[in-house]
């Protein structure tokens, strides 16, 4: 681990605090707003600045089940409406088999679909009231490390793009599936299970899309496609497009929105549908969603949300992972700080309960996923109604 480059650079500024919170998304935000409320002094930083033209204000166009919300409302935060775009109530899924089946989401439950930009910078203002000193346009270059390679701080730019090192006792890294420890500290591992590629494009409307319905259309053959279509506000529907990242063969990104029309052409009533809309946003990609993430307790360090593994959208699980292990890390991180021990074996707590209470939503997701694998598992489904509320309840159990 050692020195580097930029712990080399001579800082202009240094600063201290208990917790430096690396990362404004959900996970990152909930954290310093937890900590902050019971006391401790947090840095919060932030590479983006809120409401910046070049944010992609809708990300893929999320959508939030009850799971998430009950996380919302631990955080008192679940009343803002200023995020919510919509809601859907009833999943119509077209079979491989050609079927149709609309089913009624069970328990009255609802998934609400939210601009992103606004949830984000919603959460972290609400640390900002907390009292965190929240940050944006803070991008973190490193970890510092000090030489048992213990996490003491991060090295990072600030607005201005000058060097400033952060001491604190405890860094929490809620960046993403790019986490700076991540990768300085080459955490990530591979999983076996299907990766998949997601081409979403936005268009004005969709013949026959009702208002609160969630449409998942299924075809293919071996390689099978599958799109959900979704109405976010009025004059903007999100479809996306989800394939076997194998399919992609060696398809240029630029040209991933043909590659999404051919996949609509091999789709009759779906092309006939599509024949006349008009796209109103630029598109977006991800592929290779899956990997796991080998520690995310260390001495001096916590990882959080999508930066402690990431399988599949499939349970709309990532803010509800985020929120989650904001809830877990932020308990032990806390008690670690009260005790000034932040070695690894008194941050492993966060490490075991994490993955145990995550342990059985992936294996949920990866049996879902396997769904995907095997189209002929999934024309079944269209017959069996107990069948589709059980998955239906695994999606939106609360
Ligand atoms: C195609 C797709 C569809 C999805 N659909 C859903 C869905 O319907 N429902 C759902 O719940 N989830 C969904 N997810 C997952 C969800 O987007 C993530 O799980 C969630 O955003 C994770 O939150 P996070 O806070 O851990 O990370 P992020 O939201 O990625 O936040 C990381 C933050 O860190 C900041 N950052 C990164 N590097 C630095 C740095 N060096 N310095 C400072 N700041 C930095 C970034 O700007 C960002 O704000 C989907 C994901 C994909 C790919």
């Amino acid at each position: 681990m050692g020195s580097s480059r930029v712990a080399d650079t001579p800082s202009v500024q240094h600063e201290a605090c208990d917790v430096c919170v690396v990362g404004g998304g959900p996970a990152g935000s909930a954290t310093a707003l937890r900590l902050a409320r019971r006391g401790l002094h947090v840095i919060h930083l932030e590479r983006r600045v809120f409401d910046a033209c070049a944010n992609d204000t809708l990300r893929s166009g999320e959508g939030i089940p009850p799971s998430t919300m009950e996380q919302l409302k631990e955080l008192e935060l679940a009343g803002c409406s200023r995020w919510a775009l919509s809601t859907v109530d009833h999943l119509v899924t077209r079979w491989p088999n050609g079927r149709t089946t609309d089913d009624q989401f069970p328990n009255d439950a609802t998934i609400t679909m939210i601009d992103r930009e606004r949830f984000d910078q919603a959460l972290f203002a609400a640390g900002a009231q907390a009292g965190v000193d929240a940050r944006q346009g803070w991008q973190v270059r490193e970890l510092a490390l000090d030489p048992a390679g213990q996490c003491d701080g991060v090295l990072a730019l600030d607005p201005a793009r000058r060097p400033v090192t952060i001491r604190a006792r405890l860094v929490v890294d809620a960046c993403g599936r790019n986490a700076r420890s991540i990768i300085q500290l080459g955490l990530r591992k591979a999983l076996t299970c299907t990766q998949f590629l997601v081409v979403v494009l936005y268009v004005d409307a969709l013949p026959e899309l009702e208002p609160h319905r969630w449409e998942m259309h299924f075809w293919g053959g071996e390689q099978l496609a599958i799109m959900h279509v979704t109405e976010l506000a009025p004059g903007l529907v999100r479809c996306g497009l989800a394939v076997n990242l194998q399919t992609r063969h060696n398809t240029p990104t630029d040209r991933l929105p043909l590659f999404f029309w051919r996949h609509v052409q091999a789709n009759r009533s779906l092309a006939q549908r599509f024949e006349h809309v008009r796209q109103v946003r630029p598109w977006y990609a991800r592929a290779g969603l899956a990997y796991g993430v080998q520690r995310i307790a260390l001495p001096g360090l916590l990882l959080v949300g999508d930066a402690t593994g990431y399988l599949n959208p499939i349970l709309g699980d990532g803010i509800w992972a985020a929120l989650r292990s904001a809830a877990l890390a932020s308990d032990v991180a806390y008690r670690a700080c009260s005790a000034r021990d932040v070695s690894r074996a008194r941050l492993a707590e966060y490490e075991q309960r994490w993955t145990a209470e995550r342990r059985t939503r992936w294996h949920v997701a990866r049996t879902l996923l396997r769904g995907y694998e095997h189209p002929s598992l999934l024309a079944a489904p269209a017959y069996v109604a107990p069948f589709r509320k059980m998955l239906l309840g695994a999606l939106l159990r609360r």
